[in-house]
């Protein structure tokens, strides 16, 4: 059995990973209205990413004998105004979700429970990956002052992304 903290707080993480994905693939589609097809690609797959990433908190709660309750997800912006400011929010957003994962790995150890702090050490390492990979694009993005054929040889290079 699960302590009722613990499950509380993946239930809350299940929540937060799916708005990832939510709002991601509003930025895929807001790319994709602008024709920069490689963003919405690269932004789609990080949007089916957070949808695995809260399947592995689901599975978890459910084989530890936890209740899943899924909790209403928010509506993600419509517009990003520009790629580059729509991949900066995305690594503000990623920064933002490793602060929640480092704040379940504490609860973990205070309430020590060793299955659950395992678990979070797959997300600790993730977060290292979500974070430079957002930062890298962002800052490559703000670089560019999205003048010039560079901006369309990044657009191609991230529509290359494949499935990890
Ligand atoms: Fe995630
Ligand atoms: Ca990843």
């Amino acid at each position: 059995m699960i302590n009722k903290k613990i499950e509380s707080a993946i239930n809350g993480q299940i929540q937060a990973e799916l708005y990832s994905s939510y709002l991601y693939l509003a930025m895929s589609a807001y790319c994709q209205s602008l024709n920069f097809k490689g963003f919405a690609h690269w932004l789609k797959m990080q949007a089916e990413e957070e949808v695995e990433h809260a399947l592995k908190f689901y599975n978890f709660l459910l084989d530890r004998g936890g209740t899943v309750e899924l909790l209403a997800i928010q509506k993600p912006p419509v517009s990003f105004v520009t790629p580059a400011k729509a991949f900066s929010q995305a690594y503000g957003h990623e920064q933002k979700v490793t602060g929640l994962i480092n704040k379940l790995y504490e609860l973990a150890r205070q309430e020590k429970d060793y299955a659950f702090e395992q678990l979070l050490h797959w997300f600790i390492d993730e977060q290292v990956e979500e974070e430079a990979q957002t930062q890298e694009i962002s800052e490559i993005l703000a670089k560019l002052g999205g003048k010039g054929n560079g901006i369309w040889m990044l657009d191609h290079r991230l529509g290359k992304r494949k499935g990890e």
